[in-house]
């Protein structure tokens, strides 16, 4: 997969809502789907960053992108309502949901975790997720295929001292795919997980501020595998947690 080379129209006629759209990763996944031919729903916080990014996909000459600034934190059901009626109304469907925004909360012993700080990460990286993908289910639906992918980390897998609340709610998003995955069966839904694995980004920094950045793998070269899944090529594939850097 890592070796994957998507045809350049790859993703034509797709309509893909990326979250977390304005830094890291998944700027870097939303510029590439529109590479590839998608017109990709530009989701997260900070506006500023989401303009940079429309800017950029416009620049290149790729489809036109929608933005939608929301803070996950405090979105309530009625904003993923209306997110799902107006891609509805301006796209008639929606083929992929990269589910990729999150938050690292503070790391240290979860004999001292903060509560709010916990209540904080659980509802961007757990319950914001869960709501997107429940109100989008519907209009995905309308989709001749569509893919949902979560984004997981080596800490969701397997349980690491001090990751406090980050990993908890990266085990609960690997649950929350193999649930989905079992439940859409023979549908022309399928969902997956990505695990990045460790990728020069901001939140990287916060985790390790000693590290040299240079040594990481960029989100550039993780493409392959998020171009994978969110094209046709993968349609077989479904409740597979994917490393995007294998060891
Ligand atoms: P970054 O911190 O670089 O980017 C996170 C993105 O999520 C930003 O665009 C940010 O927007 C957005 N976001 C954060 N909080 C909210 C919110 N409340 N509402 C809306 N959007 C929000 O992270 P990465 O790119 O490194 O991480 C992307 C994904 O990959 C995450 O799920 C992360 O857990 C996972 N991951 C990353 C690894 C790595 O080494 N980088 C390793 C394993 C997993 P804004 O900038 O406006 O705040």
């Amino acid at each position: 997969m890592q070796t994957y080379n998507a045809a350049s129209n790859a993703l034509e006629n797709k309509v893909i809502l990326v979250t977390g759209a304005g830094d890291g990763i998944g700027r870097i996944a939303a510029i590439n789907y529109a590479k590839h031919g998608a017109t990709v729903i530009l989701l997260g916080k900070t506006t500023s960053k989401l303009e940079a990014v429309y800017d950029e996909i416009i620049n290149a000459g790729y489809p036109q992108p929608a933005i939608v600034p929301l803070d996950l934190k405090g979105a309530t059901k009625q904003h993923y309502r209306d997110l799902a009626s107006t891609i509805e109304q301006q796209f008639g469907k929606l083929d992929g949901l990269l589910n990729n925004a999150a938050i690292l909360g503070t790391m240290g012993p979860l004999e001292h975790f903060c509560v709010s700080t916990f209540e904080n990460v659980m509802k961007v990286n757990v319950t914001a997720q869960a709501m997107i993908t429940r109100f989008l289910f519907p209009v995905m639906r309308k989709a001749p295929s569509a893919s949902i992918i979560f984004t997981s980390s080596g800490v969701g897998r397997q349980g690491r001292e001090f990751w406090g609340a980050y990993a908890i709610s990266k085990f609960a998003t690997e649950g929350m795919m193999q649930t989905w995955a079992c439940e859409v069966g023979k549908t022309n839904i399928r969902v997956n997980c990505i695990n990045p694995g460790a990728t020069r980004t901001s939140m990287r920094e916060a985790a390790f501020p000693g590290e040299d950045r240079d040594k990481l793998k960029t989100a550039e070269d993780l493409m392959p595998t998020y171009l994978y899944l969110m094209s046709d090529d993968s349609l077989e594939v479904n409740g597979q947690s994917i490393d995007a850097q294998p060891k």
